[in-house]
């Protein structure tokens, strides 16, 4: 035997509830000392085993040796004029990742990234210009939210309830990631952890069709649907996942995720582009497209992505009016439509903005 080969300790932030459960069987110990673990971790923030005060010492020496907590690092702060703030976060082999906190009077919204890149390459985000590098682990998924309510507890003063609702429209397309996403998606919504509810957890996706349908069967998740176009020859032009996946089995699987007898809806969001989706007969045609699905429609002003990658603009944002009126035309189709405020575009920091490399 080799004696000088490497041992890894086990990433305790990679588990959820029944995987720690697991884990502490393994190590012949009682289950429910994985709850304690997750709560003294998730609940409490806390990352040193002698601070977890109902293990015994046996137990915190045996995990000292064999487990470890690695956690995404901060290496950067912005923090926009509205109060928007996006850290850069590092992982363990130096790739990068962007977290956002949107606070507002009654809720603050953490947008979390579930992929280094995107594979997706949808026209207008930038995101897709970096190309895909790889998925995140649990331990990176979650270790965002982690790093987040800790860093604001700490300014605060206090453990803080700031972080009120998560939303997975960072980078990347979390259904491609599914396993690790449908684990952080468990602790973000199990009561000893961030015990958030199903209305505050949203997964957005580009429409990864197949896996909406698995997402549906496993998780009670909200769930948001980058549409962006009334029908196929728009969508394809700018999402190339549409080739893949029609709009029509998009809108089959839509029609059917919270299952008949719920009342919740599925978020549609629309980006609007200047002269390619913004007229008043895509309008129409989204009404149409939308009948008979529980939706509403987030109508999001275009957001500029240009950087290094991408020096020219290939878009432009609607104005105002043209939104205003498009917004119109679906109220009066009986579709319940907004238009998402912009935030923390000064830092980059709005959807579609996030990247690998800050500097771009
Ligand atoms: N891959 C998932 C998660 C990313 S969410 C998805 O596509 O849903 C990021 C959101 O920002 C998506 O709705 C995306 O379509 C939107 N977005 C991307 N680029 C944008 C831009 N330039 N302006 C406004 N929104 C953009």
């Amino acid at each position: 035997m080799n004696s000088s080969c490497a041992f890894t300790k086990t990433n305790l932030m990679n588990f959820d509830r029944a995987s720690m459960r697991e884990y502490f069987q393994s190590l012949n110990e009682k289950p429910f000392r994985g709850d304690q673990l997750i709560q003294w971790l998730h609940q409490y923030g806390v990352t040193d085993f002698d601070a977890m005060t109902n293990f015994g010492q046996k137990l915190r020496t045996l995990l000292r040796e064999q487990a470890t907590f690695e956690i995404p690092t901060i290496i950067r702060e912005q923090q926009s004029k509205d109060g928007t703030r996006k850290w850069l976060m590092q992982l363990s082999d130096q790739l990068s990742i962007e977290t956002v906190f949107i606070p507002e009077l009654t809720r603050g919204t953490l947008c979390i990234s579930s992929q280094v890149g995107c594979p997706l390459r949808c026209r207008f985000c930038t995101t897709g210009l970096q190309g895909f590098k790889r998925n995140l682990t649990v331990a990176e998924i979650i270790g965002q939210v982690w790093r987040a309510v800790r860093t604001l507890s700490e300014e605060a003063g206090r453990h803080d309830h700031q972080v009120t609702n998560v939303v997975f429209m960072g980078m990347g397309e979390p259904l491609l990631n599914f396993d690790a996403v449908v684990k952080a998606i468990a602790l973000l919504e199990d009561d000893l952890a961030y015990g958030l509810s199903k209305y505050r957890v949203t997964l957005s996706t580009a429409g990864v069709v197949p896996a909406i349908e698995r997402l549906a069967k496993v998780s009670d998740v909200s769930l948001a649907v980058s549409l962006h176009a009334p029908n196929n020859e728009i969508r394809d032009q700018i999402m190339p996942v549409n080739k893949q996946y029609s709009i029509e089995a998009l809108m089959d699987v839509c029609r059917c995720y919270f299952g008949k007898n719920s009342k919740r809806k599925v978020a549609f969001e629309y980006i609007m582009i200047d002269g390619l989706n913004d007229r008043v007969k895509h309008a129409r045609e989204l009404v149409k497209l939308l009948q008979g699905i529980p939706c509403k429609v987030n109508l999001i002003p275009f957001n500029d992505q240009r950087c290094d990658l991408q020096p020219e603009p290939t878009f432009r944002a609607s104005s105002l009016d043209t939104i205003r009126a498009f917004q119109k035309i679906l109220l009066a189709g009986g579709v319940r439509t907004i238009v998402r405020k912009t935030r923390g575009a000064d830092i980059d920091a709005a959807c579609g903005q996030l990247k690998e490399v800050s500097g771009c």
